[in-house]
C-alpha cells in the first residue's frame, strides 16, 4: 500500500535570521528577561513591543507558554478560588487546565455545527452559573461569531479572555483575533504560528490588567524595564499586593520569534493556499462535510476539520485506521480513548460541574483533524486525498478488489 511519504508533524526550519539573533543572545550570556546592560532594550521587550504593534493595542507580555498565558489572565483579571469560568465544550486540554490552576471551576458551553461556541447557550450558562469570566477558544483556527458572543458577554457582565493559539495572524471582520475581549493568550510553541518551542504571548489594552499581570510573571520591581507596559510610576498601588508567579519569556527563544513576526501574512496565506486546496479535495469526497467558514473570518489555516456524519462508528474507525496505514494520521474526536491530545470533555475526569452539551456530543463523535505544516506542497495536499480517498472507499467496501 503507498504512504504518504512526509511527516505531519514536521515544521519548517528556524530561518538564519533568528539562528543568528539567537546565538547572539547565546554570546552574551544575558539570557534572563531583565539581564540588561546599560541602553540595552531585550529581545523579550521588544518581542512584545513588536507584537503589541502588530495587534494595534498598548501592552503585551511574553511568558513560557500559552498556557502560562491563559492562567495569568484568569488571575490578572480577579478570578478567585472556586469561581465558574465558562468555557467552549470543544477545546484543547490546556484550557480547562489553565482554569483549574488558577483556581477555578470549568463550566462548558455547547458548539454550534461549524465547532464554534453557541451564543445562545452561552446566555443560558451564564444565566445557570453567574459566571463572571468566558475563556473562549478559537478551537482548531474557528472563530465563531464574535458580534452575538461579545454582545452576550456584555449583557451579562462577562469579563471575555480569547485563547488564541490558533488564530495568532487571524482576524474577524478585519479586526485582529484577540482584541475582542479584555485579554488575547497565544501560543508559540512549535505546532502553532511562530515556533519557539514553547511560548506565549498576553495581550491587552487594560492598564491595572497588565500590571498585575507583569507584576506576576515575575518582574521583581522591574517593571520600568518592559516596553508594552504602563508606565512604572502607575506601579504603586499594584506592587506591594501581587504576588510573583514567575513565568516571563527569556530572551533567547524572543530572539528566535521577533524574525518570525514578519512572516506572520505569508505563512497565513501559504497555509490558506494548503487548506483551499485541501478543502476542495476533501469536498469532492461523499461522506465527507467540510466546515462552513463565516464570511467575517480571516483565518490562518494550519489545519482542517471535517465531518462524516453519515459514517457509523466502524466505518469512521475503519476509515481512519485506513488514513493512518497510508501515512495519514487523522485525529478523531470520536474515538472511545485519545491517543494524543485530548478535546473531548470526558477526558477531564477533574472537572465537576457538568451541563447537557447534546451538539458537542453529536459533532465530535464524527470529527476528524489533520495538521497542515508548511512542508506541504500543493501536490501533497492532492496526494493525501487521493489517499484518503483510497481509505474512504475500502472503509465503505467500495473499493474495487485488487
Ligand atoms: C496549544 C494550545 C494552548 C496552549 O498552548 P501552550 O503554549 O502549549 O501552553 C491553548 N489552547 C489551545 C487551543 C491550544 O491548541
Amino acid at each position: 500500500m503507498r504512504r504518504f511519504p512526509k511527516s505531519f508533524t514536521q515544521q519548517e526550519p528556524i530561518a538564519e535570521a533568528a539562528i543568528e539573533a539567537a546565538v547572539a543572545v547565546m554570546r552574551t550570556g544575558r539570557l534572563h528577561r531583565y539581564n540588561l546592560v546599560e541602553g540595552e532594550k531585550g529581545e523579550t521587550a521588544l518581542l512584545e513591543q513588536e507584537f503589541a504593534a502588530s495587534l494595534g493595542v498598548p501592552y503585551v507580555l511574553a511568558c513560557a507558554s500559552g498556557g502560562y498565558a491563559l492562567q495569568l489572565a484568569l488571575r490578572a483579571c480577579g478570578l478567585e478560588r472556586g469561581e465558574a469560568v465558562l468555557c467552549n465544550a470543544f477545546t484543547l486540554s490546556p484550557v480547562p487546565g489553565s482554569i483549574h490552576a488558577a483556581g477555578g471551576e470549568a463550566v462548558l458551553v455547547d458548539i454550534l455545527e461549524d465547532t464554534t461556541v453557541d451564543p445562545d447557550d452561552l446566555a443560558a450558562a451564564a444565566r445557570e452559573t453567574g459566571a463572571r469570566f468566558f475563556l473562549l477558544s478559537h478551537m482548531r483556527g474557528h472563530i465563531g461569531d464574535m458580534d452575538a458572543i461579545v454582545a452576550v458577554c456584555e449583557a451579562h457582565g462577562i469579563t471575555l479572555i480569547e485563547d488564541c493559539a490558533h488564530t495568532m495572524g487571524a482576524s474577524y471582520d478585519g479586526r485582529p483575533s484577540g482584541t475582542f475581549g479584555k485579554v488575547g493568550c497565544f501560543s508559540t510553541q512549535t505546532y502553532k504560528h511562530l515556533n519557539s518551542g514553547e511560548g506565549g504571548l498576553l495581550s491587552t489594552e487594560d492598564p491595572e490588567v497588565m500590571r498585575r499581570a507583569v507584576i506576576m510573571s515575575g518582574s521583581y520591581m522591574l517593571y520600568d524595564r518592559h516596553l508594552a507596559a504602563p508606565e512604572a510610576e502607575t506601579f504603586s498601588e499594584t506592587r506591594l499586593v501581587t504576588p510573583n508567579m514567575s513565568g516571563r519569556m527569556d530572551n533567547l527563544r524572543a530572539a528566535i520569534l521577533r524574525p518570525q513576526l514578519d512572516e506572520l501574512a505569508s505563512r497565513r496565506q501559504r497555509w490558506n493556499t494548503l487548506y483551499r486546496r485541501l478543502e476542495a479535495g476533501l469536498a469532492e469526497m461523499a461522506p465527507v462535510q467540510t466546515l462552513p467558514r463565516h464570511e467575517k473570518e480571516g483565518f490562518v489555516g494550519s489545519s482542517i476539520q471535517f465531518r462524516l456524519p453519515s459514517l457509523a462508528h466502524d466505518e469512521i474507525a475503519r476509515f481512519v485506521a485506513g488514513c493512518e496505514a497510508r501515512g495519514i494520521p487523522l485525529k478523531w474526536y470520536g474515538k472511545s480513548q485519545p491517543e494524543d491530545y485530548t478535546s473531548r470533555y470526558d477526558s477531564w475526569g477533574y472537572l465537576s460541574a457538568t451541563r447537557p452539551l447534546p451538539n458537542a456530543d453529536r459533532l465530535l463523535a464524527t470529527l476528524c483533524d489533520l495538521r497542515l505544516p508548511l512542508t506541504f506542497d500543493e501536490g501533497d495536499c492532492d496526494d493525501i486525498v487521493q489517499l484518503m480517498g483510497d481509505a474512504m472507499d475500502q472503509a465503505t467496501d467500495k473499493a474495487t478488489p485488487e
